[in-house]
């Protein structure tokens, strides 16, 4: 992952990348699915510094518990932030095709469909990120 810059779809906003990700990963939880209207969602981890908004201002995605960022134009979901470990996380979709390479799954307890691949499939979150590093089967 080399991406320097992304910009949501219409153009209005863009991004400044300056770090290597933490993670890419697949999220499957129930505030995803709402928020994007998808089964599970493409993400990329960047330790919080390492993001900056270099043009356009985001707003907030209402009613969305964990305070995702959005193009006010094109209302494209861009990131939002976990305070409490310093990361940012971004929308995978910013990213061009072929850039956005998954390492594993998150919260596949909430699969609405199950993703079948060698990929680890953590119940919630793998304990560098906090969790119990529990597996689900599939
Ligand atoms: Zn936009
Ligand atoms: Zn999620």
């Amino acid at each position: 992952m080399s991406v320097k810059q992304v910009s949501c779809r219409c153009g209005a906003v863009e991004l400044q990348i300056s770090a290597d990700p933490v993670a890419q990963l697949y999220c499957h939880c129930d505030n995803c699915q709402a928020a994007h209207g998808a089964a599970y969602v493409p993400v990329v981890v960047y330790p919080a510094q390492a993001v900056t908004v270099v043009k356009g201002n985001p707003v907030p995605m209402k009613a969305d518990p964990l305070a995702r960022l959005r193009c006010s134009e094109c209302n494209t979901h861009l990131f939002n932030d976990v305070v409490s470990h310093g990361l940012r996380n971004l929308n995978g979709y910013l990213f061009p095709k072929g850039e956005f390479n998954a390492q594993f799954h998150v919260h596949c307890r909430y699969a609405v469909l199950p993703v079948v691949d060698d990929l680890p499939h953590y119940k919630g979150l793998p304990a560098a990120f906090g969790g119990s590093d529990e597996r689900v089967s599939w």
